[in-house]
């Protein structure tokens, strides 16, 4: 029975395991957590991520290894790579770990990003600042997620805290787009060259959290959705990516931006569980394999709202008739990310009405829309 590798066993980590269990495969998971969600749902290895000794062992025991977490250590995934099939590839890995080399994808592939500068020190902040103008946002190149390791610059008293802060590592300095909403396009591509795209989602994010997304997202028309699958697409064959691929978006002026990709299956995506014929989860581990992707077409109108920093009474939030409670098995805390609930329902006015019962349960301002 074919075994498949993961390296991270949070809560991507299970709902992939999830999603292979009955596909007949048996999966070995990897994380320096030895309490981490995802461990009890295969073999589990508690090692660091750069801890070659036990990669090789991972390695060794299966045939095919992918991530749930893309933080892992280049050189890590190289290695393994020498001795494994690993999708997506290293190099997928190592454009998504930097913001610099992201955006300078997104760029070559004519996709439209915020204006942005690299800066190594505070001579280039000041001159990427005189460039781009105020507000802009700097970030860490490496290591950011969740809205960490930025600041807002808005005037121009914010720009040496904002480097006292941040500064002594590579950062990039990006134009403040005023968008009108996020998005995010969920794309897969089998290493058959196949590929699928589900539709464009509506994120809603607060304190750098994601906490709701809707799909499809409200009064996209198709010239957007359009646009959005064939940026994907582009990304997708520049990379020669084999598995799934998220891409952050900012709709501004009629316009789609990239903000950044992951390359993973990603929270956005949670609603296609049981929003989409095939999961992304499902078509990842499809993709991984070679096998024929599945449908990406909706069942209904999805949301998905995060349980973020603690989790309300579960049956509070089963009671409400429709819903979907996914709980991770993590201890909480603020700001992590505890759970999920997806509704999906036959119409967008049943959905808003479900979402609403949901905001009455679930203490998250962003829902009150
Ligand atoms: P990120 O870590 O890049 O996904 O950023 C976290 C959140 O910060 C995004 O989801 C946006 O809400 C906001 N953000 C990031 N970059 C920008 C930008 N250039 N302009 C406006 N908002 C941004």
């Amino acid at each position: 029975m074919t075994r498949i590798g993961i390296i991270g066993a949070g809560q991507l980590g299970r709902m992939l395991a999830l999603a292979g269990i009955p596909l007949g495969r048996r999966f070995a998971l990897y994380d320096p957590d030895p309490e981490a969600p995802a461990a009890s749902l295969g073999a589990f290895t508690c090692g660091r991520w750069d801890d070659g000794e036990r990669l090789d062992a991972l390695a060794a025991s299966c045939d095919v290894v992918t991530y749930e977490f893309e933080n892992v250590p280049v050189a890590a995934a190289a290695r393994l790579a020498a001795r494994v099939p690993v999708h997506p590839s290293p190099r997928a890995l190592e454009v998504a770990q930097d913001r610099l080399k992201e955006k300078h994808l997104f760029r070559d592939l004519g996709i439209g990003t915020a204006p942005f500068f690299a800066v190594d020190s505070h001579d280039d902040l000041t001159r990427a600042v005189a460039s781009i103008g105020l507000p802009a946002v700097l970030k860490t190149r490496t290591q950011g997620y969740d809205g960490k390791g930025q600041r807002v610059l808005r005037k121009a008293g914010d720009v040496d805290s904002a480097f006292a802060a941040l500064g002594g590592r590579p950062l990039i300095l990006e134009g403040f787009v005023p968008f009108a909403r996020e998005l995010s396009i969920l794309a897969a591509r089998s290493r058959t060259g196949q590929t699928a795209f589900w539709p464009l989602v509506e994120n809603v994010h607060r304190d750098g959290i994601l906490r709701l997304s809707i799909a499809p997202a409200p009064g996209s028309d198709v010239a957007l959705a359009e646009a959005a699958m064939t940026l994907a697409g582009r990304a997708l064959e520049a990379l020669d990516y084999v598995g799934v691929l998220a891409i952050e978006l900012f709709e501004h002026e009629g316009r789609l931006l990239a903000n950044e990709m992951a390359p993973r299956v990603h929270n956005s995506g949670h609603w296609t569980i049981e929003g989409a014929r095939t999961s992304q989860f499902e078509n990842h581990l499809r993709a991984v394999l070679g096998l024929p992707l599945g449908s990406t077409g909706t069942t209904g109108f999805a949301a998905m709202v995060n349980l973020v920093g603690e989790t309300p009474d579960p049956a509070s939030l089963l009671e409400i008739d429709g819903s979907h409670l996914h709980l991770y098995g993590k201890p909480a805390r603020p700001g992590r990310k505890l759970g999920h609930v997806t509704l999906v329902e036959p119409s967008r006015d049943a959905l808003m009405s479900a979402l609403a019962r949901v905001a009455s349960v679930v203490d998250e301002p962003s829902l009150s829309r």
